[in-house]
């Protein structure tokens, strides 16, 4: 099948695109109270989903979609309209890689290195030539054509690092791992094309390597595009303005996902049944989105595909990642001086500030007032134990949820909704 047929069988295997709470032979669901149980609920069948599908639910993966069906369907059951919006995102598979440095023999796959998402397919054969951060010409000065630049991971974004090592003519980059396991990142270059051979390294492995060790690499990956789809729901209400709130679907492909970002979807979800069919003011719209985390695509898909007077009418966006860590620390972000940055603040009782990369970035790109709840992933929380041992791991499940903590934010979550819906002109 084609691309955009195989979407359109997708969304037709979801149910139909526009459904909801208009139907008048049903009675329309009463709202019901936010408690553990309810939230929990949520979790479990996301668990449930990831167990039956592989282990996770994945962009791309029968899980996502039956997770997005799972979602479709709680927010038609609470009288909401449902809409699936398929987008198209890069994909990129890695087929096989090998690096060999002499002196130092063969690097172990997924072990010692592994291929970035999006690195380019290509072979090296050149001196490992050590540049700092590479985010900047300065640092890259004393680089020669055919080097392997090796560049600390702090500074700037990857695919600058690899812009720069590729201007400035290496022959490919290596990443020294901003995690300690390799396995445990989603590093991303967010977009193919680079053609620039980009491998992480083992921290502790790239620290030790000298200038000059003669590097041999060679990746081999294959690209192209597919399609997925986001969950959009829209309680009913009044006038033409909506107050939004989102998280995204995803999980990442070791593991269901359930802090990550169940946890959100959870939240989202029992705030739709919280609020029920109408909003008191201004509609409420819930957006579940695909394809986060290998570079915040759907989001971003549906943010670019709004004609800029509906995106204007969207007064502000909350995002939800991350909300029932197991050793938490309770942060939000987005401007305090906003309305809903006021709002959160006071329902939340957050106990500090973050900042971080999530699908609120296309909206504050977009000019909408964002704000956000991260309870914490690797960083050291509480009795300097991480705030969520299992980040991006096969034991993110039930299990690693703090699920009185995600019912707190699920309250707070709808009771700042309620107030933004009332307040909305
Ligand atoms: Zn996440």
């Amino acid at each position: 099948m084609r691309p955009l047929l195989a979407a359109l069988a997708l969304a037709a295997a979801l149910g139909a695109c526009d459904s909801g709470g208009d139907d008048p032979d049903r009675p329309a669901p009463a709202p019901v109270r936010i408690d553990a149980q309810l939230v929990r609920s949520h979790l479990r069948a996301l668990e449930r989903i990831a167990d039956r599908s592989g282990g996770d639910r994945a962009a791309g993966t029968v899980g996502y979609r039956r997770a997005a069906r799972y979602v479709a369907g709680v927010l038609r059951g609470a009288g909401w309209t449902v809409r699936l919006r398929p987008f198209a995102y890069p994909w990129w598979s890695e087929r096989s890689s090998s690096v060999r440095l002499d002196p130092g023999g063969a690097l172990r796959h997924g072990r010692d290195f592994r291929p970035i998402l999006f690195s380019g397919s290509g072979s090296a054969d050149g001196p490992l030539r050590p540049a700092g951060n590479a985010c900047s010409a300065a640092e890259l000065a004393g680089v020669r054509p055919g080097d392997v630049v090796l560049a600390l991971p702090a500074g700037c974004l990857f695919r600058v690092k690899a812009e720069s090592a590729r201007a400035a003519g290496a022959s490919a980059l290596l990443l020294a791992d901003p995690a300690r396991r390799p396995s445990t990142s989603t590093a991303t270059l967010t977009v193919p094309g680079l053609g620039l051979p980009v491998v992480i390294v083992r921290r502790d492995l790239a620290d030790r390597l000298a200038a000059g060790t003669r590097v041999r690499l060679s990746v081999r990956a294959a690209t192209g595009r597919r399609r997925d789809v986001n969950v959009v729901g829209q309680s009913a209400g009044r006038g033409s303005a909506v107050v939004m709130a989102g998280g995204h679907l995803d999980s990442v492909p070791a593991g269901p996902g359930i802090n990550d970002n169940g946890s959100g979807v959870a939240a989202l979800l029992a705030t739709a049944q919280g609020i029920g069919p109408r909003a008191p003011g201004a509609p409420v719209r819930l957006g579940f989105w695909g394809v986060e985390e290998f570079g915040i695509y759907g989001s971003r898909a549906y943010v670019g595909s709004l004609p800029a007077g509906e995106r204007r009418l969207i007064r502000s966006y909350l995002n939800l990642d991350m909300v029932g860590s197991p050793n938490p620390v309770v942060t939000v972000y987005g401007k305090r001086a906003s309305r809903l940055g006021r709002l959160l603040r006071r329902r939340v009782h957050p106990a500090g500030d973050t900042s971080g990369a999530s699908d609120h970035v296309p909206f504050a790109e977009a000019g909408v007032p964002v704000g956000g709840v991260f309870t914490g992933a690797t960083d050291r929380g509480p009795g300097g134990r991480p705030r969520d041992p299992c980040y991006h791991l096969a034991c993110d499940r039930l299990s690693n949820v703090n699920v009185p903590l995600l019912t707190r934010l699920a309250r707070a979550t709808e009771a700042t909704l309620v107030a933004l819906s009332r307040q909305a002109k």
